[in-house]
């Protein structure tokens, strides 16, 4: 494919415009202005459209194919959700719009949502009050710990530590960094989970809290889930827990009920709206009743006579996280997607979600190793063979062999506590057939990684831009390889 430069023609024109019969003033300083013309492409109307047509049936994304990328959840959303919200009701309030009075029952609806949200959330979590403020998972960590060191200061607590397990999300350890802490890493067992006897060796009265990713980044359910909450709790500690992929328990099971104290989801993993692209997306935060005084400001709240209002008199908030309302579009979505499903529709998505991660590490089992052997949640964690290692197809190799099958490659190379990780997340969304190509492919792979390794480390073959040549990428610059 040529790049738009190499296609231009000089002189050649899209448009024309008449010359201006108004004299210029230039206030630019002389320094700044350019001495030659811009090196554009010089194209004609057409010449563009088709470019950019052609650029754009290269994208992909969740509506084209299948997009098994670990811990990020890229699963088809239903078009309704966006229909909804992008309601001229909703798409056009703006946020400084009155509550009530004047031009209040513009905003009541959108009020309505927030409030009713806050406690679908409180259902489904067990928790006891939520902001919908955050615009990002890692977002709703910085404001669960800010939430956190608030209760720790009104207690009067001396507290410099949070602990976290290495097989935790990499935001966990950041987030609580950017609060102000001391990051200790708790290290895991040969079976994947939290090893419970060096916790119990790393708490002492300076721990602020654990925060605790789970499923974790091997898609396993931590089993002393409970006990390692008690743990935290005899040291005046909070439990923190990472709801990023609620997918793999919605309806079943409640962070509330674990003994959590504060929970973060992803609206933009769970409830519509895939993640990736950069955003937009909704971190909502949930604390239990004690630690509900601190939530940022504003909250909606119910009035006596049914209406809706903002309040903003809460003396031990931690204060704004983000202007407004947090990113309203993206919570609508969710609020749709959860009104849509119900109760019964939730309680299949984790189902789903389980059934269709083990389908597929079950399937691949003989073809590549696992990193734990167990029952995984909504995400299975599989390395190459040691027959591929041997031959040195590693899990970039198998990740760029799948773009020439047609597939976006899993995660690879994450979790960082396995070696040549490759972390399949297939999503309740997709089919049993979507989940039989890609597993053909994979064996594919594994089968051509026998005979020819080095057709499998020289892929993919089939795409525009083929792999760079990582020394000449770096040493010339080269990163188009086209
Ligand atoms: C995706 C994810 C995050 C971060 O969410 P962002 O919206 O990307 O900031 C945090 N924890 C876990 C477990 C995740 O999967």
């Amino acid at each position: 494919m040529k790049l738009i430069f190499d296609k231009s023609v000089p002189d050649r024109r899209g448009v024309t415009t008449t010359r201006s019969d108004v004299a210029t003033t230039v206030n630019i300083k002389k320094e700044f202005l350019r001495n030659k013309p811009a090196q554009l492409a010089e194209l004609s109307e057409l010449d563009v459209v088709r470019h950019f047509t052609e650029l754009s049936r290269r994208n992909f994304g969740v509506d084209t194919n299948f997009y098994p990328l670990g811990s990020c959840t890229m699963k088809y959303n239903p078009k309704v959700t966006e229909r909804i919200a992008a309601y001229p009701g909703f798409a056009h309030l703006h946020p400084l719009l009155p509550q009530l009075r004047g031009g209040g029952m513009l905003t009541q609806g959108a009020l309505s949502v927030l409030y009713e949200m806050d406690m679908l959330l409180r259902e489904i979590t067990g928790m006891a009050g939520f902001t919908m403020q955050p615009m990002a998972g890692a977002h709703g960590e910085l404001t669960g710990i800010m939430i956190m060191a608030a209760y720790h200061r009104d207690k009067g607590n001396k507290k410099t530590t949070v602990l976290i397990p290495d097989s935790a999300h990499g935001t966990n350890p950041a987030s609580a960094a950017i609060a102000g802490y001391k990051v200790v890493s708790v290290p895991s067992t040969d079976k994947g989970v939290m090893d419970v006897t060096a916790l119990k060796k790393l708490l002492n009265d300076e721990v602020a809290g654990l925060m605790l990713t789970c499923p974790n980044t091997l898609g396993l359910f931590d089993p002393n889930i409970k006990q390692i909450c008690d743990l935290i709790h005899s040291v005046d500690g909070l439990a923190y827990y990472d709801g990023a992929n609620l997918n793999a328990i919605v309806g079943k099971a409640r962070p509330g009920d674990f003994g959590f104290d504060i929970v973060h989801i992803n609206l933009h993993k769970t409830f519509a709206t895939p993640h990736g692209g950069g955003g937009p997306g909704a971190g909502p935060v949930g604390v239990t009743k004690k630690l509900v005084d601190y939530l940022p400001v504003s909250i909606v709240t119910k009035r006596d006579d049914g209406t809706y209002a903002l309040e903003y008199d809460r003396p031990k908030s931690i204060g704004y996280i983000a202007p407004f309302y947090g990113n309203f579009a993206v919570i609508l979505k969710a609020y749709v997607y959860i009104l849509m499903l119900g109760r019964a529709g939730l309680v299949r998505v984790a189902e789903n979600a389980v059934l269709n991660a083990n389908y597929v590490r079950v399937k691949l089992q003989k073809h590549f190793e696992q990193a734990v052997k167990a029952i995984c949640m909504h995400e299975c964690v599989l390395t190459p063979s040691k027959g591929m290692l041997d031959s040195g197809v590693h899990a970039l190799d198998v990740a760029k062999a799948l773009i020439d099958r047609g597939f976006h490659p899993p995660t690879v190379y994450f979790p960082t506590t396995v070696h040549d990780a490759i972390m399949i997340e297939p999503t309740e969304t997709e089919s049993k057939e979507t989940l039989d190509s890609f597993i053909d492919a994979m064996i594919d792979i594994a089968e051509v990684a026998k005979k020819d390794p080095e057709k499998i480390k020289a892929s993919p073959l089939t795409t525009p831009v083929c792999r760079p040549d990582d020394t000449a990428a770096a040493k010339n610059l080269d990163l188009a390889c086209l």
